[in-house]
């Protein structure tokens, strides 16, 4: 390099796990022990999850899609039934009404939170309707409580996806605390990561029973436990289950994920704040915001370009990425993908405006301020 080099700032990324030498140390351990998959430390990953959430039952699963099917799975969703779901979510969410034979059937959001609302959910009933999957998107509590009282006289259940909800709070507790079920992801794109993971919660202990039973091809006895009690009586496989297991070395990370929890809620809602105020001046950006009913913790931050912005969205993430700054495409609408190509076609204006013009700016636990003021700069200059 010559002095009249200028260093390029290096890139700015849009998430970042928050991983120490403690995670390390703890997968270690569990590498040590000669226990790798699911065992104890999965069980005791469940039983923290469970009290920081405030839920009686917590079961880990391989990651979040497994989790929402398997969700459905334990309701008796299957062909013939209809799953509503917002096309305004990561395509998993709609999938798994299709792993279980069932139909998806795409409701509207609300444009301020990006969630369900009993008035969308509403107009897309049908006596088909067995399920309704609300997201809390990005990790914006949907109101669950308006949601339930439109669903539970008619007989439909609610599965709460809550895979970027993590320490989001809904009437003052914890997003899942009150969910018959309720599906998390450790994915690192979330807050909490195991790599790949996720849990399932609910609040019947008898769902829990099955749910566990489920994720180990229906076994009677779990292979932890049978190892356990040192017995030799053949386990028995109860129904037709599937693997969806967790492994100890994600469980032993996740520990530790768990104890840095309040701390990277409370610093991502700190930078989200800072990101309000340094954008206040651009006219017509709208940025996401805690609703009325709970708290976000902003695993998303996600901003709106007025709809008359002299560039589109498309145009302004092209600049941002030139300027070293990595965003995202807002949050993706599922019935504009490929793999729902052959359905109907259904007028979901919200959801299209929100996907067409919004992004998803850089927000993680180490950026410093610093980075913040050049995500804000480029943003300025890549709006002019
Ligand atoms: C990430 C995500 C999922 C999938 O989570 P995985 O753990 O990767 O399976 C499902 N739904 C929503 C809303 C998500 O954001």
């Amino acid at each position: 390099m010559t002095l009249v080099d200028v260093p390029a700032l290096p890139t700015i990324p849009v998430m970042k796990p928050w991983l120490g030498e403690e995670e390390a140390e703890a997968a270690a351990e569990a590498v040590a022990s000669g226990w790798v998959a699911q065992g104890p430390r999965v069980k005791a990953f469940e039983e923290t999850f469970a009290r920081r959430i405030g839920v009686p039952e917590a079961v880990a699963v391989s990651n979040c899609t497994t989790g929402l099917h398997l969700a459905l799975h334990l309701l008796g969703v299957g062909p013939g039934d209809e799953v509503v779901v917002p096309s305004f979510s990561f395509i998993a969410t709609a999938n798994a009404a299709r792993y279980v034979g069932a139909q998806p059937v795409f409701a509207d959001v609300d444009a301020l939170t990006g969630n369900l609302t009993p008035a969308t959910v509403q107009a897309v009933l049908t006596p088909r309707t067995r399920a309704v999957v609300v997201v809390h998107q990005a990790g914006v509590p949907a109101d669950v409580p308006a949601l339930e009282a439109l669903l539970a006289p008619r007989g439909i259940a609610v599965v709460e996806d809550a895979a970027c909800a993590i320490g989001s709070t809904l009437r003052g507790r914890p997003v899942g605390a009150g969910a018959h079920l309720a599906a998390f992801s450790f994915h690192p794109r979330k807050l909490v990561t195991t790599g790949e993971g996720g849990m399932l919660t609910t609040t019947a202990p008898e769902v829990a029973a099955r749910a566990r039973r489920l994720r180990e091809h229906g076994m009677s006895v779990s292979a932890a436990d049978r190892h356990a009690t040192g017995r030799v009586a053949p386990e028995q496989y109860l129904e037709p289950g599937f693997n969806f297991r967790m492994t100890d070395v994600q469980a032993a990370i996740g520990q530790v994920q768990l104890t840095r929890l309040d701390a990277m809620v409370a610093r991502r809602r700190e930078l989200a704040a800072r990101y309000r105020e340094l954008l206040a001046d651009l006219p017509g950006l709208r940025m996401v915001a805690d609703p009325p009913w709970g708290t976000t913790n902003f695993q998303s931050c996600w901003v709106l370009l007025p709809e008359d912005a002299p560039v589109g969205r498309d145009a302004v993430l092209e600049r941002m990425s030139a300027a070293g700054i990595s965003c995202r495409r807002g949050i993706m609408a599922a019935h504009l993908e490929p793999a729902y190509a052959d359905r109907p076609r259904v007028s979901l204006p919200v959801t299209e405006r929100l996907t067409a013009d919004s992004l998803v700016l850089p927000l993680f636990h180490q950026m410093t301020e610093a980075d913040q003021d050049r995500v804000v700069d480029a943003l300025r200059a890549a709006l002019r």
